[in-house]
């Protein structure tokens, strides 16, 4: 069971990345050449991951951050997929033959918006327009207030193995606070079907910080979630940003818990699912000790993208409909966050790039570094030199010598061959990666807090 210390939470929760990316996508330049960025793919010879955001929600939940349409406008969903498809096929001509999807994944928004024969005409299209590995891992996010078992059928025959599903708290008060009612009933119907069709796989999503909840309440979620069994679990802090999201406004008239409360609802959450059979892989995920998730850890497979934490390595992110980010080896690009500006470029058969960066030498080498931290939870210095043919203690001399007060405080080990992250700083990977970080100082970027 690991335990948090809280004094050094207080001491080190101040802004940062999440490290989905290097650069961070603040960084990403409209003024990027567009033509080089939608030509990167053409010389990658990876594995292929799909991203596809299906936008659209029924209703909206007041805590939400995500780039989502709230309507209850089924044919919308129809317009959509023929933008996604026209932009598909724009695309495709850029990408070496031969090559195979790993890795598929539905955000939103809301997949399961889309109607079991929207889901269909979809699959249908990139089974037609993709090539699989056999061993493919194939997800999606689920609603399981508007999921079906129809719909679990179709995403089944389209091949989708795993499946992620929003609960973010069993508490009815919680619930009513945010604008989310989602009964146990829903939540258990939801799993049984998912495992009744063969997708044994599932994940939970649950948030910590919102109205209305105490320690105390939380603490009864989690067990009451621990009942569920789901493989891994993602228990994010609630991101209080009324300024982007205008909807949250409304939050701050329901008792948002104070900080010191969430500080006690996390040290909760790290004790009760490690306590519990969860791994603590890093950030805001827990996963069974024999997920794939947890294995990679340990292997020293596991990556970071912008779908949070990934098994599968060295792909190329091809993602598409709006807002989107694809990323190869040396780029990183983002489709507009605008339904009308998505759908004019595609419309007029142009790449709906509003975003983007070419990666230089030095970005890929501290991405590396960066992701080992985050992923890996050490640096192996001769590896990494030999690697990147540079020598990684002199290059990063003043970063490693800046690491030193959080080696004092029992965040990690700095030995002459390697930075070692120790089991109190998995909850300080941020900081520690921070310190790689060539962009921190422009000020151009505005991120939450690290804990
Ligand atoms: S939390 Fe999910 S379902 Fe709710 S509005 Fe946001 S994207 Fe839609």
């Amino acid at each position: 069971m690991l335990i948090p210390d809280l004094n050094l939470i207080r001491k080190y929760n101040q802004p940062g990345p999440r490290y989905t990316s290097y650069p961070t996508a603040p960084h990403f330049s409209a003024d990027t050449d567009q033509a080089a960025l939608a030509a990167q793919t053409e010389t990658e010879d990876s594995d292929l991951s799909l991203y596809f955001h299906i936008p659209f929600c029924r209703s909206l939940c007041w805590f939400c951050g995500c780039t989502k349409i709230i309507t209850t406008q089924q044919d919308k969903a129809d317009h959509y997929l023929d933008l996604m498809e026209k932009e598909i096929e724009l695309f495709l001509p850029r990408i070496k033959p031969g090559r195979k999807v790993q890795q598929l994944h539905f955000g939103g928004g809301t997949p399961n918006y889309l109607t079991p024969a929207q889901i269909d005409r979809f699959s249908t299209f990139i089974h037609n327009h993709f090539e699989f590995h056999p061993d493919a891992e194939l997800s999606t996010e689920l609603d399981p207030r508007t999921l079906t078992q129809d719909h679990i059928t179709s995403f089944r025959n389209m091949g989708i193995n795993r499946a992620s599903m929003g609960v973010q708290d069993i508490n009815i008060d919680v619930q009513e606070a945010v604008h989310r009612i989602q009964s146990d009933e829903c939540n258990r119907n939801a799993l049984q079907w998912l495992r009744d069709a063969g997708i044994p796989s599932c994940n939970l999503d649950l948030i910590y910080g919102l109205p209305k909840q105490t320690p105390e309440s939380f603490e009864q979620t989690l067990h009451h979630i621990l009942d569920y069994a789901p493989d891994r679990l993602a228990v994010f802090s609630y991101a209080h940003v009324p300024w982007i999201m205008p909807a949250q406004k409304i939050l701050e008239e329901k008792n948002l818990p104070t900080p010191e409360a969430k500080l006690k609802m996390l040290e909760k959450i790290i004790t009760i699912l490690t306590d519990n059979g969860y791994h603590y892989v890093g950030m805001d995920h827990f996963a069974r000790h024999d997920d794939k998730l947890a294995i990679a850890q340990k292997n020293k497979s596991l990556q970071r993208n912008f779908q949070g934490y990934s098994t599968h390595g060295g792909v190329e992110i091809c993602a598409f409909g709006m807002s989107s980010i694809s990323q190869t080896s040396r780029s990183y690009r983002q489709n507009f966050k605008d339904i009308t500006d998505y759908g004019q470029a595609v419309t007029a058969g142009n790449y709906p790039i509003d975003r983007g960066i070419l990666l230089t030498d030095e970005d890929v080498l501290r991405r590396d570094l960066i992701m080992a931290i985050m992923c890996q939870l050490e640096l192996d210095y001769t590896a990494k030199s030999a690697q990147h043919g540079i020598d990684i203690k002199s290059h990063f001399a003043d970063s490693i010598t800046s690491l030193k007060p959080m080696e004092d405080d029992g965040l990690l080990e700095l030995n002459d061959d390697a930075l070692q992250v120790t089991d109190q700083g998995r909850l300080f990977i941020r900081n520690i990666a921070m310190a790689f970080d060539q962009y921190l100082t422009s000020g151009k970027a505005k991120f939450s807090k690290t804990i």
